[in-house]
């Protein structure tokens, strides 16, 4: 049966597993919903995308997303509202960003109503994977990659665009520890880091290994050019808390342009704090604690939306910040955010995308 309403075509599932998913002990990252939505690029042109059940897609060896990393991501996340509907966070933003990033691998637009339509669609299929606010929310990953059957380095001819979605746990982040590191660089001046390639992520994870076994969670990376400047913190952006000012780093081309950065800085500017964006090196960051100035620092992404940081590590020198408790811009501005982004406070800035379940569907 299609649902009346369906503008994509669609293909159900014969049996939904939501029914064994347990939604108060989620793992992360591992459990994926009933359906996917798949589109095809071919001949210069898109064809309709198509709702079926999520599963391993057939490809060839050859293509150049394996060959050469033609592939470009993005991740933002829904949340189950306390009427039972579904509120997408920043969809069409999330949409534009993905066109940036194909942009810069020479691949072709991607409709944006096929990511915002057909994500609408995807979720109203698939509405009962959203699980209750109190215990999560509903990691949506899009995908847009080549199948170009060459192995020559050329722009690709052939892509798929593919959506599929993980409800993932309400998990209770402990203050991060970030070791900065000079020994990589994750982004550099006329490279790829103000967008999100595939290939952007694997040159890290040597350095988020060297950190993880060194005993922190994450990399603080610096600029690549002069390897001072405090640029991001693993696949976060970052924040520092001077007194009555908020520092974080401008998006000169080497940083992500997050959409949770960028939500930030509006409730920062709405709270009316002192907003700076600018360079910010590490010596002014051991400066500022040595003269107990740095109160905060946090972390911003879709994954964990604000993540506080304890601990910061550079060669020998070590600095340890007051514990949450004590901060008040951090806790502040995430407990805002997520207030907007589950529907428990009105959204003033039309970040919230409403899909609507009825009574007659909420779990
Ligand atoms: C995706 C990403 C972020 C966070 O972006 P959000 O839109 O806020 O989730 C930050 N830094 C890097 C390197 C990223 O890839």
């Amino acid at each position: 049966m299609s649902t009346s309403a369906a503008r994509f075509a669609v293909q159900h599932t014969p049996q939904s597993r939501v029914s064994t998913v347990d939604f108060s002990n989620l793992p992360f990252g591992i459990c994926f919903s009933d359906h996917m939505l798949v589109a095809e690029y071919r001949d210069g042109r898109w064809d309709d995308p198509i709702i079926k059940p999520y599963g391993p897609l057939l490809l060839a060896p050859n293509i150049s997303a394996l060959q050469y990393g033609v592939s470009v991501f993005e991740g933002l996340k829904a949340h189950r509202s306390p009427s039972g509907d579904i509120l997408i966070f920043r969809p069409r933003d999330n949409a534009r960003r993905l066109n940036r990033s194909s942009a810069r691998l020479a691949m072709p637009d991607l409709p944006e109503d096929f990511f915002v339509e057909g994500l609408r669609e995807l979720l109203t299929l698939d509405h009962q994977w959203v699980p209750r606010s109190d215990q999560g929310s509903l990691y949506i990953r899009p995908t847009f990659f080549s199948v170009d059957p060459s192995i020559r380095v050329k722009p690709a001819e052939e892509y798929l665009f593919v959506i599929f979605t993980c409800p993932v746990g309400a998990y209770f982040n402990a203050p991060l520890e970030v070791l900065i590191t000079d020994d990589y660089v994750r982004a550099f001046p006329g490279g790829t880091g103000d967008v999100k390639p595939a290939g952007n992520y694997a040159p890290t994870l040597i350095a988020e290994q060297n950190a993880r076994n060194a005993g922190f969670h994450h990399v603080g990376w610096l600029d690549g050019t002069e390897r001072r400047f405090i640029e991001e913190c693993g696949v976060m952006n970052i924040f520092f808390v001077l007194g009555n000012r908020v520092v974080t780093p401008p998006l000169t081309g080497t940083i992500l342009g997050g959409m949770i950065r960028d939500s930030v800085l509006t409730l920062l500017h709405d709270m009316k704090l002192r907003v700076e964006e600018r360079k910010f090196s590490v010596d002014e960051l051991f400066q500022a604690h040595s003269d107990g100035s740095l109160t905060e620092c946090f972390g911003t992404g879709t994954a964990a939306t604000v993540s506080h940081i304890k601990r910061l590590h550079y060669k020998d020198r070590d600095l340890i910040l007051p514990d949450v408790e004590q901060r008040t811009v951090g806790p502040r501005v995430r407990e805002r955010l997520v207030s907007i982004m589950t529907g428990r406070e009105p959204d003033p800035f039309g970040w919230t995308e409403l899909v609507q379940i009825g009574a007659s569907a909420t779990l």
